[in-house]
């Protein structure tokens, strides 16, 4: 039996840890779908493996762990656009989905968006969205790593009647993948606008005792913190702090509109920030303040939020987008330098999930979650440094090879687990459906 199963040569390591470190001419060694060895290219090439891997001109480096996603509402890409998010959600995505959602909604929405999700160099990705059994029995056979955070809302939707149902379907999947090495699952209140106080509470006290996961939309919008103070007498965050969902296994999604005040709640509860850059500035909601959170030693990672409301699912898009929002945002261009913005979309996104010791960074010991980014192009050319290339002259199609757990998803910038062509013909069949049902939304 050889020492290694496969050992990777790109021209470039860019391990994360330790930090800002880039090593040249070093290889990556695998075994049993763990990072086995990284060591000078010229020693590599003798190790003893079933396989090495050329790859000139790319840069390896840990696969994105992206943070918020709604997967399957990649069938409703472009379906409505260039509205503000209730306007958004209550006219069209509420109605359609209603009307939509159903088991094979969910699957051929997931599968199309895991495609664009692995081609984009995901390898973790969290999802909220309805029937998350689907999604994650999807995630599974297509070899994706995924925190599935089930819905909790108190109305009824196809997929549970009510809160209480939400939560025991839930809890029901999370027991069947309590032994899984890849999927997780989790809890999803959706807001605090659209989930009663009992019901958050009940959440707060099953996390706890569970010991899982939690994500919410919150502070997604300023009309969101104002409503809130008018219905409840208090911001968004301090009523989650009230009810005891603000801890380190919270992970708060989107974070704008947020005072000193709502900083200094965060940082005392050790809650965990997520960024969608792109969504908020498509649905006009405003921007997270995230070199000012960073100051105050909080984590925030990266999320792509749905096909929906952003309308890519790339990481390099989100990281690069990021990274140049916080400097406008701060009027100062050290702001969420690139080396945050790759450390946002990798380490920070492995620690907002307690997966530090398994994934974010290329070490040995770790899985196998690895991507290897094509810097041949022209646009990258002469290449002075590599994580400006990365994150500021990447067009995002420049993912060319993947690998989960070991196992490559990506090669040469082919799926190897999807049929590219068989998800053409669902989304084009989705197509017909959803227009001529959107044609009624219109008035
Ligand atoms: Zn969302």
């Amino acid at each position: 039996m050889s020492d290694f199963d496969t050992v990777l040569h790109p021209d470039w390591v860019v391990p994360i840890a330790p930090k800002r470190e880039v090593f040249t001419d070093f290889s990556v060694a695998l075994k049993d779908g763990q990072i086995a060895a990284i060591a000078p290219r010229d020693q590599a090439q003798e190790f003893d493996a079933d396989e090495h891997v050329a790859l000139p001109s790319t840069a390896l480096m840990p696969g994105f762990v992206n943070l918020h996603c709604h997967a399957a509402m990649a069938l409703l890409r472009g379906y409505a656009d260039d509205l503000p998010l209730m306007t958004w959600l209550q006219q069209f995505i509420w109605p359609t989905e209603s009307h939509f959602v159903s088991q094979e909604f969910v699957r051929d929405g997931s599968e199309l968006a895991i495609a664009d999700l692995l081609l984009g160099g995901t390898t973790t990705m969290v999802d909220q969205y309805f029937f998350p059994e689907i999604t994650a029995e999807v995630a599974d056979r297509v070899g994706l790593r995924a925190l599935l955070t089930f819905p909790v809302i108190d109305v009824e939707t196809a997929w549970a009647r009510d809160a209480e149902s939400c939560i025991n379907r839930g809890l029901e999947l999370r027991d069947r993948y309590r032994d899984h090495d890849r999927i997780e699952v989790g809890f999803g209140p959706h807001s605090t606008y659209m989930v009663s106080e009992h019901t958050l509470s009940r959440v707060a006290m099953l996390a706890e005792e569970l010991d899982a996961p939690i994500q919410i939309h919150l502070h997604e919008t300023r009309e969101e913190v104002l409503n809130s103070v008018e219905r409840l007498g208090m911001r968004p965050i301090d009523f989650l702090e009230q009810v005891g969902l603000l801890g380190p296994r919270t992970q708060c999604v989107h974070m704008t509109a947020l005072g000193d005040q709502d900083i200094a709640t965060v940082a005392k509860h050790g809650a965990q920030v997520v960024h969608c850059p792109r969504s908020n500035l498509k649905l006009g909601s405003g921007i997270c303040p995230v070199q000012k959170l960073m100051d105050h030693d909080i984590n925030v990672a990266l999320g792509t939020d749905g096909a929906a409301s952003n309308n890519r699912l790339s990481m390099l898009g989100e990281l690069q987008i990021a990274s140049l929002i916080g400097k406008t945002q701060h009027g100062n261009p050290k702001a969420v330098d690139a080396w945050t913005a790759l450390e946002m979309a990798t380490v920070n996104g492995a620690i907002a999930l307690g997966q530090l010791e398994k994934i974010g960074t290329i070490e040995v010991g770790k899985t196998a979650d690895l991507i290897a980014v094509d810097l041949s192009g022209v646009h990258h050319w002469p290449r002075h440094d590599i994580p400006s290339s990365l994150v500021y002259a990447t067009q995002g199609n420049e993912v060319a090879w993947s690998w989960i757990a070991g196992k490559p998803v990506v090669a040469n910038g082919q799926l190897q687990t999807l049929d590219y062509l068989d998800l053409q013909n669902r989304a084009m069949r989705w197509s017909e459906q959803l227009s001529a049902f959107r044609a009624t939304l219109e008035h």
